[in-house]
């Protein structure tokens, strides 16, 4: 019996649940709590399997712990934000239960990214002899799976690599993220880091700009370099890896709608004080915002995340490139959500079975490039996201 219990009920949540209940003979039972009930109830009337939909406030660690009692579950799949990885993994390690999450822990006040919170976990995870799997979506995710794939059949030392993530779909709107607006937008405004010769070099965000021609018919498209958790945890496990660079394609109209923004004081995320009330200009602006959940129906093309890695094999200098299209409106047929949070939420699936099954199993915390890439690339294409690799090519220089 493996009984799930999911929390977080947005894009990603929904994605997680219906793919739980497409993979029954490993999800014995699944509970879906968040902080609103009715957006549970709402995703579990898509399904045609038996979902418990619960209220919970997951910055209480009493009341996930009382959660996780009742419903007794053998792994806690979290995908509400990144401001209650800490809170749940405590509720965890009170109550012997596994837990994986798609993105690394960010404190409410300042848009930091990093895996030291999570990290500085470890060893309480391994005197208990619970598993803890950090950023098991696509980016983090499927894309250190790429890197130790590449790694394993393809390069012989692993020396520079480039995760480029385009999303070459378009929902229709003048302006609106495709994830959580608050998140995305802290991620997309923050310093851009990338790794270079041993150290983290710091530019402004978004000021390092290329074009990059994307297979499958998706051609050109201006990229932008920024910082992104999974090279954190890559420079670190794959030690021989020189250069690490992070690229996302923005649409100009993003852009420009971002600045103007930016500049009137909109993506701040102090709080200031209006007509008597403290708010925070960001959180404002995240309600006027179209809900990603709702650009669903709207979003047409597709995605097209990957990893080009350079290296050495058999003393020969070699590159590859491994990547996953997608498509928004047939995940949008499946599932009832668009692209981007497919593509985060299947892997978030794939890695709680490489856990329930014991193909990945680790007493501690661990990020995703620490397993076996074969079973997770084998499950994940069975589950809808299959995968290209190509080898040589043309040298990128970006
Ligand atoms: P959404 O905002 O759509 O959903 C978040 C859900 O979490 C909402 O239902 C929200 O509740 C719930 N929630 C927020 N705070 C709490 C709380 N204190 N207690 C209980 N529930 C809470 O976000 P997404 O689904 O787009 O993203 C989910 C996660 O996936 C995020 O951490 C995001 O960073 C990550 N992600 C990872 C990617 C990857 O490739 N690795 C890519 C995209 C996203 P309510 O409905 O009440 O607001």
């Amino acid at each position: 019996m493996s009984k799930v219990l999911i929390i977080g009920a947005g894009g990603v949540g929904g994605v997680v649940t219906h793919k739980c209940a497409q993979a029954s003979n490993v999800f014995t039972a699944i509970t879906l709590a968040s902080r609103t009930e009715s957006k549970c109830r709402a995703i579990a009337a898509e399904i045609d399997y038996p979902v418990k939909t619960v209220q919970v406030n997951a910055d209480n660690v009493p009341e996930l712990i009382e959660l996780i009692k009742r419903e007794q579950p053998r792994l806690v799949i979290n995908v509400a934000l990144p401001y209650q990885d800490l809170t749940i993994m405590d509720a965890c390690l009170a109550t012997g239960v596994d837990y994986l999450d798609t993105a690394n822990y960010e404190p409410l006040e300042t848009a930091k990214f990093e895996y030291s919170w999570q990290w500085a976990y470890h060893d309480r995870f391994r005197e208990k002899g619970l598993m803890s799997l950090l950023g098991s979506g696509f980016d983090p995710g499927v894309t250190n799976v790429f890197t130790a794939l590449a790694a394993k059949h393809y390069l012989d030392e692993i020396h520079e690599i480039d995760i480029i993530d385009a999303n070459a779909g378009n929902h229709g709107q003048p302006f609106a993220t495709n994830f959580n607006p608050e998140i995305n937008i802290r991620e997309v405004t923050a310093p851009c880091r990338h790794w270079e010769n041993g150290q983290w070099l710091e530019t402004p965000a978004l000021t390092a700009k290329r074009q990059y021609d994307f297979p499958a018919g998706i051609g050109p498209m201006n990229i932008y370099r920024m910082y992104h958790e999974e090279m954190e945890s890559l420079v670190k496990h794959i030690p021989t890896i020189r250069k690490a660079q992070f690229w996302m394609t923005f649409s100009d109209n993003y852009l420009k709608h971002l600045e103007v923004l930016q500049n009137v004081g909109m993506t701040r995320i102090d709080e200031i004080e209006f007509n008597g009330q403290r708010i925070v200009p960001l959180q404002f602006l995240k309600a006027l915002l179209p809900d990603p959940g709702s650009l669903g129906p709207l979003t047409k093309g597709r995605t097209c995340i990957g990893v080009v890695a350079k290296g050495l094999r058999n003393g020969e200098k070699k590159q590859v490139y491994i990547y996953n299209i997608c498509d928004h409106e047939l995940c949008y047929q499946e599932v009832k959500s668009q692209a981007i949070s497919y593509t985060t939420g299947v892997p978030a699936v794939v890695g709680a079975i490489m856990m329930l099954t014991g193909k990945w199993r680790g007493a501690g915390v661990f990020n995703m490039e620490q397993f076996d890439p074969d079973p997770f690339l084998a499950t994940l294409a069975e589950m809808g996201l299959p995968w290209t690799v190509v080898e040589g090519g043309d040298w990128l220089e970006l």
